[in-house]
């Protein structure tokens, strides 16, 4: 974990003045921490059936693809709107630094499908509550969320429901 630490990089006023951004892309660019931190968000999910990976746009594709991969899994991305080709299913939730919606296929899962979300960074929560909401709507079965940060200050678990969230790290 220290390792990881080191290299996860804060920018601070980014976007915006006043965020501190947790960058992870010197994670990504190193195969063997980049390897660890796959396996590591997915081991909690290992035995629990999981169908279907939910990446969020964008980084929750670098790491959801791999962890489906990991859990022998399908991987479903949630996107921006308008970002999808077929026909889709939006909800709309406010942001740490903005608002936004997130998109998925209307046919993306099946009823009662056991499903990850995955994302980089829980700040408020804002993103994945809205996402669970997709799932829910197509039938899914929400299993948990795998995170590689949990900002504890945003109290984003709180919101989730605690028991659902596990994190590799938290600041
Ligand atoms: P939330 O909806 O929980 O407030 O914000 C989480 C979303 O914003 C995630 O999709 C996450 O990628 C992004 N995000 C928020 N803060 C940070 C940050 O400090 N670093 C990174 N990499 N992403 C962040």
């Amino acid at each position: 974990v220290s390792d990881l630490q080191a290299v996860l990089r804060d920018v601070p006023d980014f976007p915006k003045p006043g965020i501190v951004f947790k960058d992870i892309t010197p994670m990504l660019a190193d195969p063997r921490l980049f390897g660890r931190v796959v396996n590591a968000m997915a081991a909690p999910f290992r035995g629990q059936h999981i169908t279907k990976v939910v990446g969020v746009e964008s980084r929750g594709f670098l790491l959801g693809a791999p962890i489906a991969l990991a859990l022998d899994a399908g991987f479903v991305p949630a996107r921006k709107p308008g970002k999808l080709p077929h026909r889709r299913i939006i909800e709309r939730y406010s942001l740490e630094y903005g608002s936004d919606g997130v998109e998925m296929h209307e046919d993306a899962l099946l009823k009662d499908e056991r499903t990850l979300i995955v994302d980089d960074v829980l700040a408020t929560g804002g993103t994945a509550d809205a996402t669970a909401r997709l799932v829910q709507r197509l039938g899914g079965q929400l299993v948990g969320f795998s995170f590689l940060i949990t900002l504890d200050f945003l109290e984003g678990a709180k919101r989730l429901g605690p028991d659902k969230v596990t994190s590799l790290l938290s600041f």
